[in-house]
């Protein structure tokens, strides 16, 4: 092992600290994810970033998809993780079939700023039922989401033997040959004149599945504003919290970390450089912009500069229903003059021009 002196000597990658120990220079955190290659058809287009892509996110997995006018992302389930959804251009309806409240299904419509959830598991399906391409962002609550377990029905009828299939789905042998031989994932389709269900037994789920998350007032600092949705606003949503957030010019998202989550940060607009210090002394800053992931492993202390003047606009997600945060001003503002003096090595008159309350976004 290392000694701290001949670490510093001979520019070591590794760190030494308090204890001595070999410390990993930080993970990578940025992604590209618009600039990825991605999967394309006939109806749209879908750009993974998982665990496979971006290893240091294990939390949580992102898809942007885009469906053409009539498109549909077939008819799935995910067996290891929750679906979140950000609608960013065109209008998209989904159907969800909701295993706890009987006999129940919901079919929603989303605009651009709405969210929606899914749990673990319901079967669902969504299609673009506007006259523009929809593009949408969705987010998973495991990173693993994607290989390990996402359902198509196509995939499943088309791996099972004809006569299971003719018995359960009661449709004759000509008709079983014409079915698809493997998944679809996303298919052209027709806008639908209507969205009743087959069966008239059915009620509209009591659980809502939406949240309109850009109609919500926002938090609002000299700097940039919030608008945030956890479990409290959102119930079904219980393992997500989510914000949508703007840092205005030359803004300055203060020096924070988040005790109980990782964050996930997709950026919609405009610029920002994200430093992420992750102790040992290891800190290490990314420029980020338009299509682009950022992930802030839980704990890790971070702050966010706005860059350029355009206002910069991002969608994040934190792998925890209940939103926790600790600022460095609200930090400080909770000790006594002496020991702040003293733990920086500064008069009292310094310290008292040390911020008392949560400066959220400086200007
Ligand atoms: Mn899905
Ligand atoms: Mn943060």
């Amino acid at each position: 092992m290392m000694s701290a002196s001949s670490a510093a000597g001979q520019q070591s990658p590794y760190q030494a600290g308090k204890n001595p120990g070999k410390h990993e220079p930080l993970e990578d955190f940025k992604y590209d994810l618009e600039n990825s290659k991605g999967w394309e058809g006939e109806g749209g287009s879908a750009k993974e970033v998982t665990v496979e892509e971006f290893p240091v996110s294990k939390s949580i997995a992102g898809v942007s998809m885009r469906l053409k006018p009539g498109a549909i992302r077939e008819l799935h389930w995910h067996a290891i993780a929750a679906e979140w959804a950000f609608v960013i251009t065109g209008t998209v309806r989904t159907t969800v079939i909701n295993p706890n409240d009987q006999n129940s299904a919901a079919t929603d419509d989303f605009e651009p700023g709405d969210i929606w959830y899914f749990p673990k598991g319901f079967g669902h399906s969504i299609q673009n039922i506007g006259n523009e391409e929809a593009h949408f962002l969705l987010g998973f609550d495991d990173g693993h989401f994607s290989e390990f377990g996402t359902f198509s029905i196509t995939d499943w009828v088309a791996h099972t033997p004809r006569n299971v299939v003719e018995r359960n789905l009661n449709l004759p042998a000509n008709v079983i040959s014409t079915l698809p031989k493997k998944e679809v994932y996303i298919l052209p389709g027709k806008i639908p004149a209507s969205s009743e269900y087959r069966s008239s037994d059915l009620q509209p789920s009591q659980s809502a599945h939406k949240y309109r998350l850009g109609e919500q007032r926002a938090i609002e600092f000299p700097g940039g504003r919030d608008r945030i949705v956890t479990v409290k606003e959102f119930p079904i949503n219980n393992t997500l919290t989510s914000v949508l957030q703007e840092i205005y010019p030359g803004g300055l998202r203060e020096l924070h970390w988040h005790p109980n989550a990782d964050e996930w940060q997709f950026y919609l607009s405009g610029r920002s450089r994200v430093t992420v210090f992750g102790a040992h002394g290891r800190a290490r800053t990314e420029e980020f912009g338009p299509g682009q992931v950022c992930f802030i492993q839980q704990g890790f202390g971070h702050y966010v500069e706005q860059v350029g003047n355009e206002p910069t606009k991002l969608v994040i997600l934190f792998n925890s229903p209940v939103f926790e945060e600790i600022s460095i001003s609200k930090w400080l503002s909770a000790n006594p003059t002496s020991l702040i003096a003293d733990n920086f090595g500064i008069s009292n008159t310094a310290v008292a021009r040390l911020p008392k309350k949560v400066l959220g976004f400086i200007k």
